[in-house]
């Protein structure tokens, strides 16, 4: 089972730094920070980790409605935080104390069931007048005193939120997948869905009413357990924010971080755009197996020819996902809906497979004997054995000369061997490269 990660939110009204304190904790410059309202932020969503904790913090400053007032889109901020997120930071300003936007946020934070950790922010030096017990009139207990921009506070406000993490709720059931199917709208993740819920050898069971994942959908296939996460079904439902595209992003990452097996659907009778490409990074950042489904099938023509081409163009475009398996469907005549669930199943099994090290390093002498390393970093080389190490996804141990000799096209060369060789046909790996002494 894969383990889903705990979801941290950063909240509060415009300007206090959640930006700031977001690339802080991600430790990435990645988003644009400019010291005025409005900034325009391109991520808004990271993997972070502290104290061996690994989690997923979302910058909700980034999510904004347009045309509207800005208490509505704040308002929808916190809505979406506390929906989406296991924990939130709320965030005020140092400068400006207690602001009535601040206690508005605050108000809509009460409603909230999740932990919330108050932070302020822009303390940027010690300050012997300052006094952090004026912020408890908020009701959310004494807060950490923050720079993001200095870095001053931010191991506290952490260590505070890894304490307040709650539980994260995981689906214990061993023999069922959760199968996460994802795509930009229109590529037909409702229709395939359908179809496979309308196939023979369908059961399904039950339509949960969790609170999180209220559109999963249990059903038993071949007396085999899954979980579809139809992301799509959300918006169909009508749900609130449905058109903001940074919502359903987040919904997306949600849906791929407590996902096995991600499905990432495409339009075959359309070109590849960024929104495809955007929402399959999504699924690399997540290191989740992945199957790539170039849908509507039916409606491509002189299909013999097509295939080649389209497999080319997905690679072309989602060069990161090399892992990637790749199937062609339709959910209109069902052309190989069953197919995607022998793909799954292999899945599941090749994160099960345990490689025996004698066969693993036959296989590695075949590879090296036939494509010999290449010279790098002023040496060749020299793989004296490998072997395969327990944990989630496959992951090899290498014993070498030096680990600085490996070029990373040879050492994505082993892994494709090791991948075809073995069946690890849509599952990422780990290739991990040990002098040995
Ligand atoms: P979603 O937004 O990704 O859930 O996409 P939908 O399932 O709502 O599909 C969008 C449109 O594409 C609908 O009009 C579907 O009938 C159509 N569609 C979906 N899959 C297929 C397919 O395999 N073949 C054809 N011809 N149309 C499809």
């Amino acid at each position: 089972m894969a383990k889903r990660k705990g979801i941290v939110a950063i909240v509060g009204r415009p300007n206090t730094g959640k930006s700031s304190l977001f690339n802080r904790i991600i430790r990435e410059k990645k988003s644009i920070v400019e010291d005025k309202n409005g900034v325009t932020r391109d991520r808004i969503y990271g993997n972070a980790e502290w104290l061996t904790r690994q989690f997923i913090v979302i910058d909700t400053g980034g999510i904004t409605l347009q045309d509207e007032p800005f208490a509505k889109e704040i308002k929808a901020q916190a809505e979406i935080a506390m929906q989406e997120a296991d924990e939130i930071i709320f965030l005020l300003d140092y400068k400006q104390g207690i602001t009535p936007d601040d206690e508005a946020v605050a108000r809509l934070l009460y409603k909230s069931d999740k932990p919330v950790v108050l932070a302020v922010n822009k303390y940027d030096r010690q300050d012997p007048n300052a006094s952090p017990y004026e912020y408890m009139s908020l009701g959310f207990g004494e807060p950490v005193m923050i720079s993001s921009t200095h870095g001053i506070g931010v191991g506290d406000l952490l260590d505070k939120v890894i304490h307040e993490m709650p539980p994260i709720e995981e689906d214990a059931d061993e023999n069922n997948t959760r199968v996460a199917i994802i795509g930009k709208p229109n590529v037909g993740k409702s229709s395939l869905v359908n179809s496979i819920l309308g196939e023979d050898r369908m059961i399904v069971s039950d339509i949960a009413g969790t609170t999180r994942d209220s559109v999963d959908t249990k059903i038993k296939r071949d007396g085999k357990d899954y979980t579809l996460i139809d992301t799509a079904g959300l918006r169909k439902k009508g749900k609130i924010y449905e058109n903001v595209e940074k919502y359903s992003y987040l919904r997306t990452v949600s849906a791929v971080n407590s996902a096995d097996v991600v499905v990432l659907v495409l339009d075959m009778t359309k070109k590849i755009t960024d929104q495809d490409t955007n929402i399959g990074g999504i699924a690399f950042e997540e290191r989740k197996p992945i199957i790539i489904v170039g849908n509507k099938w039916d409606l491509v023509p002189d299909k013999e020819k097509a295939i080649g081409e389209k497999t080319e163009e997905i690679r072309a475009y989602f060069k990161y996902l090399q892992y990637a398996q790749i199937l062609f469907t339709s959910a209109h005549d069902k052309t190989r809906v069953y197919k995607l669930f022998d793909d799954i199943d292999n899945i599941k099994a090749a994160l099960n497979r345990k490689i025996k090290t004698s066969v693993l390093n036959e296989v590695l002498n075949r590879a090296q004997l036939l494509n010999p390393a290449p010279k790098h970093n002023g040496g060749r080389l020299k793989i004296y054995y490998a072997s395969q190490v327990q944990a989630y996804l496959p992951t090899f141990v290498f014993f070498v000369n030096n680990p600085d000799y490996v070029h990373f096209s040879y050492k994505r060369y082993l892994e494709n061997q090791i991948r075809q060789q073995f069946g690890f046909e849509g599952v990422p790996m780990n290739l991990i490269f040990r002098e040995r002494k």
